[in-house]
This record gives structure tokens, C-alpha cells and sequence, in this order.
């Protein structure tokens, strides 16, 4: 058998092999539609007898490239890209739930994935319950019903920066019949791969650190190939019985426990919604995955040495690292990230909102974004912006507090980024 190569050479190599005289860098392929010389020839690739393109709409070669390293450095058996995060977790769910089930999910979550399920997802039909990161075994098994198709969580939160406990969380779904759905968007695959701790389907918005230069919103959904449908097919009966929509097709059968899940979402979901990245934004994605352990590690590095200057910081009341040793998520990340989490830490400032406000606006190398995960730093007051939706109950459940400022260290030098902390610091 072949050596299992380092995450740091999948990044670089993973997904594409060029033959000989073909180009080394991934062909951008700018195009609509493809060419075939007889309908019959075309007909074949609608009844998904053979593999092939014939509308960027539903598979692209660039995108396809792409896809398959992310599908490498997760270790998944295929992938697809999508047009943001956001349609990765509506597409991860609704690919398994439709309108009277029930999903579980972690509370702290992505605010926009928890306005997605809660709101958008609930009025489609489809009812969640939010448990607690930190649920022990019995709590998160209480949240099952019958009818519930899916457990949801992220590696680590953004932006609580919970770091879930990947392994207890499948073995609850498993036991339920469930897939486990991981949004591993902070860790990445360069730090954590789910599936080797038995996360069935994992996404990501690779907008973040995948990208990793604020450059493309993009969104990618890999299948670990490992979760049986057939075993349970009365759940999942999308999986399971002819889709008379796409020629009486059964995914299960025709495509197996590695493919069925991810040619069901692009055969059926990317047909009809048609949330897919262009070519181009996927290239300048491929191209940020080739230094991604790269960055990762320099991410890290500085998030740590900023959350250990926050944290012996008179002006801050408390910083959130979960590699920060006494963190309460300290021995999750070492178990589940050895080499280290992220990039970001969220602290509070002393005095509130307002403080906090005052402190942001006098940094002058970390900008005020929404983004976060950039090569660049920049920091959020998510109260006040990505989460003003919520209420102060809901914050709360997703573990983001009124003063809570998220910082996301960026890949500069670590002293220049806590100099220029402490002279904002020094001004409020
Ligand atoms: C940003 C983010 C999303 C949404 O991704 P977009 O690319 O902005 O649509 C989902 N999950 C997590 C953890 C995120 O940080």
C-alpha cells in the first residue's frame, strides 16, 4: 500500500496530476457549456451513465480540480464546491432533511448558519434543536426525535471558539442512525480532519483560511464515504429510492456510500438551486490551498503569542484561545489540533461596548471587517454586526457576549500585530 503523504504535501500536490505536455498549474476553463458530437453522446451524461461535462452549472473541470484537493486534505471519498458557506450547510442538510424532520445542532455555530436553520430552514419545514457544545452523552441524545436526520457542529465555533468534542458527538449520531456534519472552516483540514475522528460529512466556507486572502466567497461540502445509507434507508429515503426527477436514479445503489451523497447534492440541489463557484473563483481558491498548512501555522503561532499578551492585559477583562493553556477547550485542542488551532482570539475589553468600540477604532493594522481568516488582521464586535439579529438570550447560546471582540491574527509579524494592540489598548 502506498504511504498516506503529509497534509502539508496534499496541499501543495493533492487533486491534480498533470500528464505529460499538460499544464502544470490547474487550466482555468472559462466556460458555460461543452461540446459533444451526437445528442446520444450528451444523453448519456444526463442519465449519469458516463462522467463528464456538459454544464458548468452543475460540474466544471476547474471546480472539479479544486474539489478533489479539498477532498484529499480531508480525506473523503468526493466533494463539490458551492458558491459560499452558507449554501455548503444549507446543501450539507437539505440533502438528507426535507420538510417534517428534525435536525440537532451545536448552538455555538456560525451566526449565519444559525439564521439559516432556525429561520430560513425552519420555514421550509424542517425543525432544529440547538444543544450545547459542551452537552454530555445523555443531554445531546435527550435532542433526537424519530425523525431526526443529522447531528451539526463546528470544529471550532465561530466566533465562541468552542472546540467540540468531534468523537462523543458521532458516536451520539451514530447511535441514532445519523450522519455527523462538521463545518471545519476554522481548523481546516491543515489542523484537524474530522473524519479521522468519525465526522461522516464535513463543509467548509473556504471564503476563511482556505482562501485565505480575502479574495473569493466560496463554499465546499467533502463525503467521508464511510456513512451506510442503505443500512438506514427508511431515513433517508432521498438517498435511497429512485429520484424520479434525475431518470429513477437511486443514489445509494448506483453510486455507493462514497459518492451517493455528493452526486445527489450536484445531480439534484446544484441543478435546481444552482449555488456553484465560477472557475475562476475556484483557481484563485486552489491557489490559496497550495500554502495553506503554510499559513496555518504562522496563524496560529500569532494567535497564541496575541492571546497570551491579551490575557496578562490589565484593560481585558478575559480572552477565549482554546490552545491557551487554562482555557476550558485546552485539552479538547490538543486532543483534536496538536499543532495548534487558529488564528483567532476573542476577548473582552473592560467597559463594555463601548470600550471595545474605542479600542477597535484606534488599531491601525487590524482593520474592522466582518471577514475574518485573512493573510491581513482584522477584528469584529459581533454584537453589534454579524449577530446583531439575535437576542441577547440567543447570543448567549452561541456563546458570543455584548463585549466580546473578535481579533483575527493575520500572518504579519506577531510583534508588530501586539504593539499595535497596546498602543489602542493604551488610548482607551
Ligand atoms: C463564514 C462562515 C460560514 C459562511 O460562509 P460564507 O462563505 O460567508 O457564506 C459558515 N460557517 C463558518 C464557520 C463561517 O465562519
Amino acid at each position: 500500500m502506498e504511504k498516506k503523504q503529509h497534509i502539508d504535501t496534499v496541499c501543495v500536490q493533492g487533486g491534480y496530476t498533470p500528464g505529460n505536455g499538460e499544464p502544470r498549474q490547474i487550466p482555468i476553463v472559462q466556460s458555460t457549456t461543452f461540446k459533444y458530437a451526437t445528442g446520444d453522446d450528451m444523453g448519456k451524461l444526463f442519465d449519469l451513465e458516463a462522467s463528464g461535462y456538459f454544464y458548468s452549472r452543475l460540474q466544471n473541470p476547474t471546480c472539479d480540480t479544486v474539489a478533489a484537493k479539498i477532498c484529499a486534505m480531508e480525506g473523503g471519498t468526493a466533494a463539490m464546491l458551492t458558491s459560499s458557506g452558507q449554501a455548503a450547510n444549507f446543501f450539507a442538510v437539505f440533502n438528507i432533511a426535507n420538510a417534517g424532520d428534525h435536525v440537532v445542532a451545536s448552538s455555538a455555530i456560525y451566526g449565519g448558519t444559525f439564521n439559516l436553520f432556525s429561520v430560513t430552514m425552519k420555514k421550509m419545514g424542517i425543525d432544529f434543536t440547538f444543544v450545547s457544545p459542551t452537552a454530555t452523552k445523555e443531554e445531546l441524545s435527550a435532542a433526537f426525535r424519530p425523525n431526526t436526520k443529522a447531528l451539526f457542529g463546528e470544529t471550532i465555533a465561530n466566533p465562541a471558539l468552542n472546540v467540540l468534542d468531534i468523537e462523543l458527538f458521532a458516536e451520539v449520531a451514530h447511535a441514532h442512525g445519523v450522519p455527523l456534519i462538521i463545518d471545519n472552516t476554522f481548523a481546516t483540514p491543515a489542523h484537524c480532519r474530522p473524519f479521522e475522528w468519525g465526522a461522516d460529512i464535513v463543509t467548509h466556507s473556504t471564503t476563511k483560511y482556505m482562501d485565505g486572502h480575502g479574495s473569493c466567497v466560496g463554499g465546499a461540502i467533502v463525503d467521508s464515504g464511510k456513512f451506510d445509507w442503505m443500512a438506514h434507508a427508511e431515513k433517508f429515503p432521498g438517498l435511497t429510492t429512485p429520484d424520479d426527477s434525475y431518470h429513477g436514479i437511486t443514489y445509494a445503489e448506483r453510486f455507493g456510500k462514497e459518492g451517493a451523497f455528493i452526486t445527489k447534492a450536484t445531480a439534484q440541489l446544484m441543478r435546481d438551486l444552482g449555488t456553484t463557484q465560477s472557475p475562476m473563483s475556484a483557481f484563485i481558491l486552489g491557489l490559496g490551498l497550495e500554502s495553506l498548512h503554510v499559513r496555518m501555522k504562522k496563524h496560529f503561532e500569532n494567535g497564541l503569542a496575541v492571546a497570551k499578551y491579551l490575557s496578562a492585559h490589565e484593560k481585558i477583562s478575559w480572552v477565549k484561545f482554546p490552545a491557551l493553556e487554562g482555557d476550558s477547550d485546552y485539552a479538547l485542542a490538543k486532543k483534536y489540533m496538536p499543532n495548534g488551532t487558529c488564528g483567532v482570539v476573542s476577548f473582552g475589553v473592560k467597559g463594555g461596548r463601548a470600550a471595545a468600540e474605542k479600542f477597535m477604532a484606534g488599531l491601525k493594522i487590524a482593520a474592522i471587517e466582518t471577514h475574518v481568516a485573512d493573510a491581513r488582521s482584522c477584528c469584529l464586535h459581533p454584537a453589534s454586526t454579524t449577530h446583531r439579529q439575535l437576542s441577547d438570550a440567543e447570543l448567549e447560546a452561541c456563546g458570543v457576549s455584548a463585549d466580546l471582540v473578535r481579533f483575527s491574527c493575520g500572518i504579519e509579524a506577531a510583534e508588530d500585530l501586539i504593539a499595535d494592540i497596546e498602543q489602542a489598548l493604551a488610548a482607551i
